[in-house]
């Protein structure tokens, strides 16, 4: 085996895994989620891992970008990040030229992310095999863990109870359309994770029920911490009238109106009515937008973070800087995803001290895994960070050939969750905001 620690391969595997029925603003999760598992290898044969979007352009993307880092030393982030900003055009459109012309529930998707989302995807890993070489945890190398465990939400969606082409056996979760649907799905999630607070993926169903879901909640959960995030398909008229039934209930309200313009609208007008803070990873998910907040008098008073697009966790934890800086709080958000994303996201959190509230996290709808030993394990809703090596977590083989082989099978190459409502209801417009 050689000495070199210099990078020789990079291998870019997509997969799919199985994810229910659940409804969002933009209609409703297709059967399949696609990711991609990266590794990068050195010369003396030390893989690191990582795991990142897996839709058709980031894996044009990654492909494009993948020469850049052949010869690097695993050390060398800051020449990784030049290199994949030379090779991976940058867009002709800025995030902030997106505004009002669309309204994403997944801000990763723009192509003005394509850069910081392929250097985070490659950073992760090198930081992986950086750990290896220094025998010490990833979180070490992002200045050490300032909290052993990192806190996670209850992140309950409404949902149907099977697929309309349901190709595999239901889930157990059935059905969640009615209040009492919405408390027994909190019930069973917070009785199999400890979570300890909870947020509501809103913006599905006709506004005035999910208010009460979420008065349903807050009576069967006394004080537990709660969040409703419609992912802007209300009016600022109808974000007044839901915030205004929710008095005292909620912990952070998330984007309830479209664009930075729609929630200060929202902000001034609560501001003379109550203390409700908005939350967002849909109106500041770059630093240029987050000037953008700044320059409007902060607005959003919560930063929903996400390492898959900001620009990697060092990018993250320069934007954790900011927050401070600026007096705002900050979290996590999170997609479909598997256990790399998740301890990635949990050695990030555990070394940013001024993690204000419990991350977002998919992982309970997810029942498959891509690393060994299997799905990771919360205790009382957080996550233990790791201490050995690196991310802590290493590919089963077997799995990700399986979930590469669901990929290959499965039809889908860009996630489309309006398509497929369209197969439930062909009237579905999607347009945003619906209410
Ligand atoms: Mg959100």
């Amino acid at each position: 085996m050689s000495t070199s620690h210099a990078i020789r391969h990079i291998r870019i595997t997509p997969i799919a895994f199985r994810d229910p029925p659940l409804l969002n603003a933009a209609g409703i999760h297709e059967p399949w989620a696609l990711r991609s598992i990266i590794e990068i290898e050195t010369a003396s044969g030390l893989v690191g891992i990582n795991e990142s979007y897996g839709d058709q352009p980031m894996l044009d993307a990654l492909a494009k970008a993948a020469p850049a880092l052949v010869g690097l030393s695993p050390w060398a982030l800051n020449a990784m990040e030049q290199r994949v900003a030379a090779l991976v055009a940058p867009p002709a459109q800025t995030a902030s030229e997106f505004l009002g012309q669309q309204v994403s529930l997944a801000p990763g998707t723009h192509v003005s992310k394509t850069v910081a989302k392929v250097i985070s995807a490659f950073e992760v890993a090198m930081l992986d095999l950086q750990g290896q070489l220094a025998q010490a945890p990833v979180v070490d190398l992002l200045g050490g863990a300032a909290r052993d465990s990192v806190p996670f939400s209850a992140y309950l969606f409404y949902k149907y109870a099977e697929h309309i082409d349901q190709p595999y056996a239901p889930d157990a979760w059935g059905e969640a359309l009615t209040p009492a649907q919405l408390v027994a799905q909190a019930r069973r999630m917070i009785a199999q994770y400890g979570f300890q607070s909870i947020k509501l993926k809103g913006g599905a169903l006709p506004p005035d029920q999910e208010a009460a879901g979420i008065l349903a909640l807050a009576q069967a959960f006394p004080g537990m911490p709660l969040r409703i995030d419609p992912n802007a398909n209300w009016t600022v008229q109808t974000s007044l009238k839901v915030v205004r039934q929710l008095r005292g209930v909620l912990e952070y309200y998330e984007d309830p109106a479209p664009g930075l313009e729609g929630m200060a609208a929202v902000a001034r007008a609560m501001e003379r009515e109550g203390d409700v803070p908005l939350a967002t990873n849909m109106v500041v998910t770059d630093f240029a937008e987050f000037r953008r907040n700044v320059d409007l008098g902060c607005p959003v008073k919560i930063v929903l973070s996400d390492h898959h697009y900001w620009g990697g966790l060092r990018a993250t934890q320069r934007l954790a800087t900011l927050c401070k800086t600026f007096d705002l709080g900050l979290s996590m958000h999170s997609n479909s995803h598997l256990g790399i994303s998740l301890v990635a996201m949990t050695h990030l959190c555990a070394s940013v001290p001024q993690l204000t509230y419990a991350c977002d996290t998919h992982y309970p709808w997810q029942d498959e895994e891509v690393v060994e030993g299997g799905r990771l394990q919360f205790e009382q809703g957080s996550l233990r960070v790791p201490t050995t090596a690196g991310l802590g977590v290493t590919l089963d083989r077997e799995a990700l050939a399986r979930l590469h082989d669901n990929y290959l099978h499965c039809g889908i190459r860009n996630r489309d969750d309006l398509g497929q409502m369209r197969k439930y209801d062909p009237g579905f417009t999607g347009r945003q905001p619906r209410f």
